[in-house]
């Protein structure tokens, strides 16, 4: 059910006008709905056949609910219709019980509390999750300080004389600590004063309505629950490379937050977020830094054309990148690590003090013996529906154990839904609005689609390019390095993605996620008056770009 209006809550089903089997073009007026203020036709918007209609003639469904399916001719989707409308939920108290005190469990919480719950928090480790302890939050203190002391170096060119002392290591872990330890207790007052009981210990699934918490002294406790959350987050994966588990100078991202002294040599394995985060800290800090990643490119699921500016930069800073290229096995020597790479069919070897082993992370569901009660999961990868529930109505699972887009802002997202629909209410998560940011220097981030997927998926689209060198704040804050990249569809001029590398990039992606929640067109963006002197006017200087008329470069 498309939303018609700002203020639209739900429509109507007045009349179909295909039938369950039908071929369908793109296009195609598919059913009408009615308003309290208007009548709309619906289109299909692609090409199939009619599979399943799920809201017949005359019933009221909320916005976002489904409507039907279309696929192709022969597909079932008994599986994706099943659990899809929600059921009817007293209003009763609810005894909500939440597995997990990440960004997106004890998000849940607080939501549900507000919603009326008699909520029950089990967490086995810290509140705030890997996020707050060994995520997100470190590592931006590490690349604060990073950002901090590469800028104190080029004081110089702003004309102030400063002499830089080199960095004292015990300070910045203090400061990461000092960071991370106000912050959990922040989320243990927001606790507290939402009358969330914390239970420290491990869940696991007993039954359909129970859990057993196993505390740190070994001591067990039973848990009843009318309805529960899921969101125990994920862990490092660790591969099967041959040497590394042996190797104590093989670390994930919780180790190298930690290490003893900066290392003089870094071996980076995997060219994702937590690989170009760690490496432009530590490059920054003295540490010559390897990267190697197995695809073609670094940060596969960015924009291309702005990663490869981005690799160039790193380049020039001195990391070493790596691509196509795939580690054999690692082995310990007098020297260091060494480790065994295959590029191009040779084999090189490449010596470290330390290797970052960041090659994604797998969901933490083992403990929950989730088949013990019949949660349906892909190899620990929790399966829900738009709903946030997993094939047990009364079991909602949420963020990173799902094993889909593991971030922080996606579980709290999940979990204010997951929250919501077990308070009774309907609501269904959809991730257009999620950005994508990277904590590189410049920043870089993106919303939407890239030109890859728009490319793939066949859509007609044309973009407008805005280089920072020609925006005043980005030539002050950085020498004007970056661009912003807008792809904007041909038929509705609507914001299909934008991707951003340049300073505060991480920031200006809001206004793009906020533009392609709203269905803005280009105008929109260029209609907007973007204040002077900031990077944002750059967001709209590439929009204007896309329609060849930007203010501040020539139109090509
Ligand atoms: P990732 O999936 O982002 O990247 C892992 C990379 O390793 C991939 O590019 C993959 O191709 C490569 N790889 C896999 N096996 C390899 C091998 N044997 N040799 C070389 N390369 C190999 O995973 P990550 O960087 O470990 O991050 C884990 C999760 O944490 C991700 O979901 C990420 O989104 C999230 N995270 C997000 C942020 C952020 O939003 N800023 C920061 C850190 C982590």
């Amino acid at each position: 059910m498309p939303q018609l209006g700002l203020t639209m809550e739900e429509g109507t089903v007045a009349k179909w006008l295909k039938k369950e089997g039908d071929s369908i073009q793109k296009g195609e007026v598919l059913l009408e709905i009615t308003t309290d203020k208007l009548t709309s036709e619906i289109e299909s918007e692609i090409d199939g056949v009619l599979l399943k209609i799920l809201a017949q003639e005359g019933d009221d469904v909320p916005v976002k609910g489904v409507l039907c399916y279309v696929g192709t001719a022969g597909e079932s989707v008994a599986e994706q219709s099943n659990g899809q409308q929600k059921p009817d939920i007293s209003k009763e108290e609810t005894n909500l019980l939440v597995i997990g005190g990440g960004p997106g469990g004890y998000v849940a919480a607080i939501r549900a509390a507000q919603l009326g719950a008699n909520v029950t928090l089990v967490e086995k480790n810290k509140l705030g999750g890997t996020c707050l302890n060994v995520g997100c939050i470190p590592t931006k203190v590490l690349l604060h300080t990073a950002e901090a002391l590469t800028e104190t170096k080029e004081m110089e060119k702003l004309g102030i004389q400063v002499a830089v002392n080199g960095l004292n290591w015990e300070k910045v872990q203090e400061k990461k600590a000092a960071v991370t330890n106000q912050l959990v207790s922040g989320v243990t007052g927001l606790m507290k004063a939402n009358r969330i009981k914390v239970v420290e210990g491990t869940a696991s699934f007993v039954d359909e309505h129970t859990v057993t918490v196993t505390k740190k002294d070994g001591t067990t406790e039973q848990i009843t629950f009318d309805k529960a959350i899921i969101a125990s987050g994920s862990v490092p994966a660790i591969p099967p490379i041959p040497g590394v588990k042996e190797n104590a100078d093989c670390v994930d991202s919780t180790g190298a937050l930690s290490f003893a002294d900066i290392p003089k040599t870094l071996f980076v394995i995997g060219g994702g977020v937590i690989g170009i985060e760690l490496a432009t800290a530590y490059q920054a800090f003295g540490t010559k830094v390897t990267i190697v990643e197995a695809m073609p490119k670094l940060l596969p699921m960015m924009d291309g054309e702005l990663t490869e500016i981005l690799r160039k930069k790193m380049e020039s800073k001195g990391i070493t990148i790596l691509t196509e290229a795939k580690v054999q096995s690692v082995e310990k020597t007098a020297e260091g690590t060494k480790v065994y790479v295959e590029i191009n069919g040779d084999v090189q070897s490449f010596v470290a003090e330390k290797i970052l082993v960041a090659v994604g992370r797998r969901s933490d569901t083992e403990a929950l013996q989730l088949d013990r009660v019949g949660v349906v999961h892909d190899r620990g990868k929790v399966v829900v529906n738009d709903y946030m529930q997993t094939n047990i109505p009364h079991i909602y699972a949420i963020g990173d154990c799902l094993g889909k887009v593991m971030l922080a802002h996606i579980a709290s997202a999940q979990g204010e839904i997951a929250a919501e629909n077990a308070m009774g209410e309907c609501v269904t998560y959809d991730g257009k609005t999620n950005p994508s940011c990277v904590y590189t220097n410049p920043e870089f981030a993106g919303v939407g689609m890239t030109e890859e997927q728009v490319k793939q998926a066949g859509i007609a689209y044309h973009v407008g390019k805005f280089p920072l060198i020609a925006n005043g704040k980005s030539l002050i804050m950085n020498g004007g390095e970056g661009m912003i990249k807008c792809i904007i569809g041909n038929t509705y001029q609507e914001i299909l993605g934008v991707h951003i590398l340049g300073p505060r990039a991480t920031d200006l992606i809001g206004e793009c996620a906020l533009a392609i929640g709203l269905e803005a067109t280009v105008e929109d963006i260029y209609a907007t008056i973007h204040a002077h002197p900031t990077v944002t006017e750059a967001v709209r200087e590439a929009a204007l770009a896309a329609t060849k008329r930007a203010i501040h470069i020539p139109n090509k």
